[in-house]
Order: structure tokens, then C-alpha cells, then sequence
């Protein structure tokens, strides 16, 4: 922080990226150049902040959307609607956000601020399930359905992004995604044991959402989308059955509090142990909770697929302008996304430095 050149501005708000567009050729931009960024200063005065050599964005995959559509970098249809001039096509910005998602199952009626802390600074109980760990004995006949269903999956995602990302491109992600979970030792859901019970979550979905700015920027319109598609509900239809069955178990029973012994909440009245997936679907419906691991709304993928940056984390179509952060993570990662956010700021960091030389 004692750095000469480092200026740190506090409670400060980027507006957008002021973009060169002296080469305009075609109505919009081949290559736009990043000159600096507008900013809204704690005073309310706006202040316009000159970049040397390039502007770096880590706003997050909430905000990076309307950053870049407010500069005139997105979907054109959606810029029009906000009467933004297009400055560089690039459908895929907002377009495929993913976020993780959970259930939770309550047992422990008798929970206190005081047991919570005790709870969350001990020993984290937690584990992870692959889909041989879900599935059994049915995984070859899931997988070879999964398989099937992947060209109506691939046209409900893209007719969901109002073909942002096209069918084509879907068919690849998914493909891409499917192979994964089928890998042995690849985990798609995780539980946890908590004071008041357990929750599950399904860690690698495939339903997809999106972030796009609205006329007012600092209220951005976010729709996750979540149980989408029939595949992330059926999994974590799985991994509740699991929790269930961990929670109905000896061991477990012997260690909860003896007022914890029925399930209060869902509650096997409100879903019963044969409860169809219809049921489940009702229930997750009305019970999920974001995990708030979002990615994907700036991926790190071919620009033809919907991609924003490039492997060098450089916005397409542009010069001096990057996006660092957790939205260029094209899909969701398993677990929990801060480590791989530190491994992707690293490699930038590399990056960058080597462009400068
Ligand atoms: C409640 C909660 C619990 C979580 N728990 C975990 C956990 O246990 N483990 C884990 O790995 N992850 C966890 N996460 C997720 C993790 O916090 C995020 O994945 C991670 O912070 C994303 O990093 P980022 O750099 O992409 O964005 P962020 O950390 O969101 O950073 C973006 C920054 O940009 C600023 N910003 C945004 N727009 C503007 C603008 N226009 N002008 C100026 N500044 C702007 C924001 O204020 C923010 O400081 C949790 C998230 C939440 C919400």
C-alpha cells in the first residue's frame, strides 16, 4: 500500500470504460481501445481515471455485465433496449451465469447463537459424492440419458439466452460437462453437517442464468435460473436422498441432540420418503438457497462460443481491457470458487507483466 504508484480510491464506483472508437469502421468497433475509466467519487463528482497502459476489471460476475455494457461491450439487442450505441458484439456478455445450489434438511430445534459459533469454528463436516456415489447400480443408463437429452438441453440454454450462445456451442459445453461427471473421483454434489441439521447442494449444475444491466446500473437484473434443467434437480433429488439416509443412520443418531431425532423441517409429511420427483421439483422450488459461488458471465471461451476474454483474459474485440475475476470462470467449479480465483489472478498476473515487457 506505501507504493508511489499504487492510488487506491475508496467507495469509489467504475461507471464504465471509456473506449477509443476513432477506428470505426463498420458501425461498431473491430478493435476498440481502453482509455481509462469513469468513475462516481464518494463526493458525487464524476471523475474520469486515464489508464497508461490498460484497464483492468475485478468487479465481480454480478457486476462485470453492466460495467461492460454500460461501455457499449455486450449483446446488441440488449444494449438498444438500453439505448447504449454498440461498441463491440459480444453476445455472451451476462449470458451464462451458473451458481451453485443447496437444500437443507433441519433436525435441531435447539440452536442458539452461542452453539452456532462453537459449531462453525470446529472441525467442518462435510463430503463430496461423484455420480457412481449417487447413481449405483443405475449410472450407465443416467449417463446414456444425460447423453440423450443433451441437444434439448443445448436448445433450452440457448433459446434462454435468446441465442447469445448457440445450440451448436451448448451441445459442446455440455458434451464438455457431461464427461466430467461420469470421470471416477469427479464429485457433482457435496452435503454438509451443520448445528441445526445438514444441507446438500449441487456443485456442478448445468442450468444457466444471466446478469444484464437495467436502465438503473446500480440495480442490475439477475435471473440464476436454477432447476432449469431436469438433470440438476434430478441431482440433488440424490444427494437429499443422501443426506436422509446419513441423518437416519446410527452414528449419526447416537450424536445429535436427543431433541433432534424427526426431521422438522422439510418434514416426511410435507416429503414423504417416496416422494416423486414432481414433489421434489415443487419443494426445491420453494426451499433453495444460491450458494453464491456465480461464474461464467465474462467465460473464457472461443469468442464463437459465446466467449468474452481470450486465454489471456483480454476482452475480445478490444485493446487494454481485461476482466480478473470470477466471471470469466466459464463453468462452475466444484466446491468453493476462491482458491481457483486466486490460481485464474495469478496466471493474469503473469500475463500481464509478460505483455507489458
Ligand atoms: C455470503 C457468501 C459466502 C461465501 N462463502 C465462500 C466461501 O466460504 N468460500 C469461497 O471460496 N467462496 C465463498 N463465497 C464466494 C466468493 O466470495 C466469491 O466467489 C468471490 O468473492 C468472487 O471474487 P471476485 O473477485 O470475482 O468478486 P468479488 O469478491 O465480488 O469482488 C468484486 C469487487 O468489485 C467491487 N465492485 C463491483 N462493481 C463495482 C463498480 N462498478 N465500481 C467499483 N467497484 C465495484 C465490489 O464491491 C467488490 O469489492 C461466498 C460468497 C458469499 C456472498
Amino acid at each position: 500500500m506505501g507504493r508511489a504508484n499504487l492510488h487506491v480510491f475508496t467507495n469509489t464506483t467504475a461507471l464504465n470504460i471509456n473506449l477509443d472508437s476513432s477506428e470505426n469502421r463498420h458501425g461498431y468497433m473491430e478493435e476498440v481501445t481502453a482509455k481509462g475509466v469513469n468513475v462516481i467519487l464518494p463526493s458525487g463528482k464524476n471523475q474520469f481515471l486515464r489508464a497508461k497502459q490498460e484497464v483492468v476489471l475485478s468487479a465481480g460476475t454480478y457486476r462485470i455485465p453492466g460495467l461492460l455494457e454500460q461501455s457499449g461491450i455486450g449483446n446488441p439487442s440488449i444494449l438498444h433496449n438500453l439505448s447504449i450505441t454498440p461498441q463491440v458484439i459480444l453476445p455472451g456478455v451476462g449470458a451464462h451465469l451458473q451458481d451453485q445450489w443447496l437444500v437443507e434438511a433441519i433436525y435441531n430445534p435447539n440452536i442458539t447463537l452461542d452453539s452456532l459459533s462453537i459449531a462453525y469454528n470446529s472441525r467442518p463436516m462435510t463430503g463430496s459424492l461423484t455420480a457412481a456415489d449417487l447413481f449405483g447400480d443405475e449410472l450407465d443408463t443416467v449417463a446414456a440419458q444425460l447423453y440423450k437429452d443433451i441437444p434439448s438441453y443445448a436448445r433450452t440454454l440457448s433459446e434462454a439466452s435468446n441465442g447469445a450462445i448457440s445450440v451448436q456451442a451448448q451441445e459442446q459445453i455440455l458434451r464438455t460437462r457431461a464427461n466430467l461427471f461420469f470421470q471416477k473421483n469427479v464429485a457433482i454434489g457435496s452435503y454438509q453437517f451443520q448445528p441445526y441439521g445438514g444441507n446438500c447442494w449441487v456443485t456442478l449444475p448445468l442450468s444457466t442464468g444471466s446478469v444484464h444491466s437495467s436502465p438503473d446500473p446500480s440495480k442490475p437484473l439477475l435471473n440464476p435460473n436454477f432447476m432449469q434443467l431436469p438433470w440438476d434437480i434430478m441431482v440433488a433429488q440424490r444427494l437429499f436422498l443422501v443426506l436422509r439416509r446419513i441423518f437416519a443412520s446410527a452414528p449419526v443418531r447416537a450424536a445429535l441432540d436427543p431433541a433432534a431425532s424427526t426431521e422438522l423441517l422439510p418434514g416426511y409429511a410435507l416429503l414423504p420418503a417416496n416422494a416423486s420427483l414432481a414433489q421434489y421439483t415443487s419443494y426445491f422450488g420453494s426451499a433453495l438457497t444460491p450458494v453464491w459461488h456465480g461464474v461464467g458471465t465474462a467465460g473464457m471461451r472461443r469468442r464463437d462460443w459465446g466467449g468474452v476474454v481470450d486465454p489471456k483474459f483480454r476482452v475480445y474485440g478490444t485493446k487494454g481491457l481485461r476482466v480478473v475475476d470470477a466471471s470469466v470462470i466459464p463453468m462452475e467449479v466444484n466446491g468453493n470458487p476462491t482458491s481457483t480465483i486466486y490460481a485464474l489472478a495469478e496466471k493474469a498476473a503473469e500475463d500481464i507483466l509478460a505483455d507489458c515487457k
